[in-house]
């Protein structure tokens, strides 16, 4: 069993990975990003607040986030390790999910940072194409095997609002300033393991397994 996060700049590949782990390790995937969505397409009142800072490629407030995160990690599925893809983003985020944590009597095991350089990154967004069923692709790198269609459901995919040029902007620019301070909160506590996220999808997997089987041992 283990408990982690995610770190990464919009890009680095943070979704895909997170599911070839979970299926791995047999834990729970917590993305704020996909409860977000989802609560959009759902219409709720949480998804119409979202919506505005989302599509700007801005972050949603860390109150809406932690009540968010607190409601999630309280179920008890999580007693069979999780991990956090795209929470936290700021330093306030990871407070909160420090009491959180203890609240519940679990902590985290390691926070795994997937680099990737810049241009990498907005290269990788501009091609990126989503399906509804949460798989992911890449026009280029990782292409559907017919033009437009999800392998795995055969749904039509499509190009997230917030990966346009202007969004991805925003998005690149609010992780610099509110979410890489993170790593250096989490290697004060000894937890950071940096991983490179520049070359293929499975061997970027097999670089973060051998950090987490390490720390398992
Ligand atoms: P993601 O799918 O993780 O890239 O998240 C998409 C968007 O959802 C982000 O650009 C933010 O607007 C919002 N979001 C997701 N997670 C968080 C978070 N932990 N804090 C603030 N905003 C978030």
């Amino acid at each position: 069993m283990v408990n982690l996060v995610l770190l990464g700049a919009p890009g680095a590949g943070k979704g895909t990975q997170a599911k070839m782990l979970c299926e791995e390790y047999r834990i729970v995937h917590i993305s704020t990003g996909d409860i977000l969505r989802e609560n959009v397409k759902k219409k709720t009142q949480l998804g119409y607040k979202a919506k505005e800072y989302m599509d700007r490629g801005e972050l949603v407030p860390d109150g809406v986030l932690i009540g968010i995160i607190r409601d999630r990690l309280l179920k008890s599925d999580t007693g069979k390790g999780f991990l956090l893809d795209g929470y936290p983003r700021t330093v306030v985020q990871a407070e909160a999910l420090q009491e959180i944590l203890s609240e519940i009597n679990k902590d985290l095991d390691v926070v795994i940072d997937i680099e990737v350089p810049d241009d990498e990154l907005i290269e990788r967004l501009a091609g990126r194409r989503m399906c509804r069923c949460g798989a992911s692709y890449h026009m280029v790198f990782n292409p559907p095997k017919v033009n437009g269609i999800c392998d795995i459901c055969g749904d039509k995919l499509y190009h997230r609002d917030d990966d346009t040029q202007a969004a991805v902007k925003t998005r690149l620019a609010a992780y610099y300033k509110q979410t890489h301070p993170l790593i250096d909160y989490y290697s004060k506590k000894g937890l950071v393991r940096p991983v490179s996220g520049s070359g293929g999808i499975e061997d970027i997997f097999q670089q973060i397994k051998t950090v987490i089987n390490m720390i398992m041992e």
